[in-house]
């Protein structure tokens, strides 16, 4: 009998104590998104696949060096560019990044002198198809301006 009583009490202290445990939790701040409806915000040192950087007219800083080309160990990168009549310095007519083989090691962005290029904070790519990450830098960034 006061086995019975005993098992009981054992019972209620082990349920009062869950309950403080929840209890404490539920004021807490949150730590879970609504993943893919809310987006996680990347850590400062977090690095995504590259893009170009724009100037305050929204035109990418490069100058078409080829330092960030030549650095990078896979080849990922292809560049081409061209020098308008009367213009002193050239303009970038393509950038294109092939993430497939990258593997963020940093080699472009350090190599750059005009800091025309930075990691992007994006984590959220999906696809089956390789094309689809074969980006082009300049076309996303006159997309990144509408
Ligand atoms: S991060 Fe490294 S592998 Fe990726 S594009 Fe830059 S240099 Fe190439
Ligand atoms: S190193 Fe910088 S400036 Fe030179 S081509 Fe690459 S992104 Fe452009």
């Amino acid at each position: 009998m006061l086995r019975y009583f005993n098992d009981i009490l054992m019972g209620l202290w082990s349920l009062i104590i869950g309950m403080g445990i929840t209890f404490r939790e539920f004021f807490k701040p949150k730590v879970t998104l609504l993943y893919p409806h809310q987006s996680v915000k990347m850590p400062a040192r977090y690095r995504g696949h590259v893009e170009l950087i724009p100037d305050d007219e929204g035109q990418p800083l490069c100058v078409v060096c080829g330092m960030c080309e030549k650095a990078c160990p896979s080849n990922c990168i292809s560049i081409s560019g061209e020098k308008p009549e009367g213009s002193k310095r050239k303009v970038l007519t393509s950038y294109i990044l092939d993430f497939t083989k990258c593997s963020l090691c940093g080699s472009c962005v350090d190599s750059c002198n005009f800091g025309a290029i930075r990691y992007t904070k994006e984590y959220n790519l999906a696809s089956t198809r390789k094309e689809d990450y074969h980006f082009d830098l300049l076309k996303r960034l006159e997309e990144s301006k509408k």
